[in-house]
């Protein structure tokens, strides 16, 4: 069945007008008859009226299925900030940039981007495919539920890695007092071991092993290693790297070493979380884990009346977040 003739079905079946139609979704009339005509197709943000109105689950109305009586379109509402929001965190979540999605979607990346800040919505092909990429249902899509296919709730491998912007720099006084706790594991292009030329009277002249005196003579005098003294310059730590100085004490002879952070990181006890998911952060750097959709459970059902609306409470297992979907006043059957 084509979209046209469903809605004019389901409209007819249900004793409606165009007008009825068209007010029950904020709309004119001439635009009804447009979807009627199979010239235009309602866009995203009245998806879940229409279904409302005409008494049909969403699968079957984006479908123009044969209908089937609506049991989520009563309940949930379209909410278009949690929609873009939600656009964006399942990209994320997929490992998708803006390109990626403009792409398989073939549409602008502009479309993407003004789609995730919900200054536009998707059109009904773009809205299945999505679904379809994220194995979602077109109403756990539409309404922002919780994803309920279990293949779905596997860790997400990827973390989110930052990169540090400000370096905690912590400059150690006493020379020799500290010592490199991480491992050292890239050595820095060493400073140029040119002797120096210098003619006045034991001057000290060095390369990279050895520093030594040259007499009046022009003999060589005095060659020892350098005494090497290591200075903590930048302390490393789990997400930043540190900067060690080697310096001889006897000569200007001196290079840096860079110590890779350590990755242990400490990550705080509680989570932190947003619209759609929950993760905990390093205490110390940038870095965070378990990112995840937050896993919801029902904790009150308030029934709806003719007089007042209901609503469902849920809270998320892991983290604590909590929301509600209101539920419409009940409406009377049109006899
Ligand atoms: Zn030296
Ligand atoms: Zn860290
Ligand atoms: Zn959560």
């Amino acid at each position: 069945m084509e979209f046209k003739d469903f809605l004019i079905s389901r409209r007819n079946a249900l004793g409606y007008s165009q007008n009825d139609i068209a007010s029950a979704v904020g709309y004119s009339a001439q635009l009804v008859s447009l979807w009627e005509q199979g010239k235009a197709f309602p866009d995203l943000s009245v998806w879940g009226k229409l279904c409302q109105i005409l008494n049909v689950d969403l699968e079957n109305f984006l479908y123009a299925r044969d209908y089937k009586v609506n049991k989520i379109c009563d309940i949930y509402k379209f909410d278009a900030n949690r929609f873009a929001n939600n656009l964006k965190y399942l990209r994320k979540k997929n490992n998708l940039t803006q390109l990626d999605l403009a792409k398989m979607l073939e549409v602008n990346v502009k479309t993407v981007a003004s789609r995730e800040k919900g200054t536009s919505l998707p059109q009904l092909s773009n809205f299945l495919h999505l679904c379809s990429t994220y194995e979602y249902k077109v109403e756990e899509l539409y309404f922002c539920l919780p994803h309920k296919d279990e293949t779905n709730k596997k860790p997400i491998k990827k973390k989110r890695v930052f990169l540090p912007i400000f370096l905690p720099i912590v400059i150690v006084i006493s020379l020799g007092a500290a010592t490199t706790t991480g491992v050292v594991t890239t050595i820095q292009r060493r400073q140029k071991a040119t002797p120096i030329e210098n003619k006045t009277e034991n001057s000290i002249l060095y390369d990279e092993h050895y520093h030594w005196y040259v007499n009046e003579k022009g003999e060589i005098a005095q060659k020892e290693e350098h005494v090497l003294k290591e200075t903590v310059i930048v302390e490393v730590s789990c997400g930043y790297e540190g900067k060690v100085l080697y310096a001889c004490e006897k000569c200007p002879y001196h290079y840096h070493k860079t110590v890779e952070p350590t990755g242990d990181h400490n990550f705080e006890e509680g989570y932190n979380f947003d619209d759609v998911g929950h993760w905990k952060e390093c205490v110390i750097c940038d870095a965070t884990t378990e990112f995840e959709a937050h896993q919801f459970i029902e904790i009150s059902y308030t029934e709806p009346t003719y007089d007042n609306e209901g609503n469902y409470e849920y809270q998320c297992e892991i983290c604590g977040y909590q929301y509600f979907e209101r539920i419409s006043p009940l409406v009377p059957e049109n006899p």
